[in-house]
């Protein structure tokens, strides 16, 4: 479904090029749960947004399902983009003037669904995510564990193939933190949707079934032995 060849990501820095990513090949198949994990500055988000369409590789391939993105017209990428992709970041990035209701029928309005479709669907999403109760509310007047919900609720909405999430949990209690990787996996056990996700706990990467390592923007291809001789 997803596959990188040699993808490198630089920035210019004075004469020469400093690199974030070096060359990353990786295969990601569809139902897969998996996890990126890594020290703080060694890529993660950079691959993780390269792998949601935000960004652009330097060099290297990118295909998602078959299709070579960094050749498609703008169009088709955003298209792509709105049918098979929702993205879950851990500052959760509502729209603070829209209500909960609101803000989760937004990628429905960008994907053109009728009223009455957005109706039923928001209103399936909400009772699925216990958040009836709290359609009519704004974003600030939720705690840190709604709003994620609301978050997820709002990547899932249009159905995506896949969802990548960007440290879903970090500004979360443990409690709040459990209740949202619970639902992660539900959606990948039960709804078959593939799940990326950025972590630095490994508690919540034990819920995937892959663990990728990234070090100064390389990606560590085999598990590391601790115990090495
Ligand atoms: P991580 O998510 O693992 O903390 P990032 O992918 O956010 O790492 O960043 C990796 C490195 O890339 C960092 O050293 C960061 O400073 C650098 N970086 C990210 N974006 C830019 C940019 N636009 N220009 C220059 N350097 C950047
Ligand atoms: P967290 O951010 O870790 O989710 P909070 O400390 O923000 O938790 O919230 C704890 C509880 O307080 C939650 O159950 C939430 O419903 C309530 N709460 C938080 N912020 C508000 C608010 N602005 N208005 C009403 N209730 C709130």
């Amino acid at each position: 479904m997803i596959s990188l060849h040699n993808v490198s990501k630089y920035y210019p820095a004075g004469f020469g090029k400093t690199y974030v990513l070096r060359n990353i090949s990786l295969d990601i198949s569809e139902g897969e749960f998996v996890s990126i994990m890594g020290p703080s500055g060694s890529g993660k988000s950079t691959l993780l947004h390269i792998l949601g369409m935000l960004e652009e590789p330097s060099e290297g391939e990118y295909l998602f399902f078959d299709q070579p993105v960094q050749k498609l017209s703008e169009k088709r990428r955003t298209e792509l983009h709105r049918n098979y992709i929702g993205f879950v970041f851990q500052a959760y990035h509502l729209i603070d003037e829209l209500t909960v209701y609101e803000n989760i029928e937004t990628p429905l309005l960008y994907k053109g669904m009728s009223s009455s479709e957005r109706k039923s669907r928001v209103a399936e999403l909400l009772d699925r995510f216990n958040m009836v109760a709290k359609k009519d509310l704004f974003p600030t007047q939720l705690s840190g564990g709604q709003q994620q919900l609301v978050g997820i609720a709002r990547a899932v909405a249009s159905q995506p193939k896949v969802i990548f999430a960007d440290e879903p949990t970090g500004n979360l209690h443990s409690d709040q933190a459990k209740e949202i990787m619970d639902l992660f996996k539900k959606l990948n056990k039960e709804d078959g949707v593939t799940i990326v996700q950025v972590t630095h706990s490994e508690v919540n990467a034990e819920y995937g079934n892959r663990i990728l390592r990234l070090k100064d923007g390389w990606l560590e291809s085999f598990p590391v032995s601790l115990e090495s001789k």
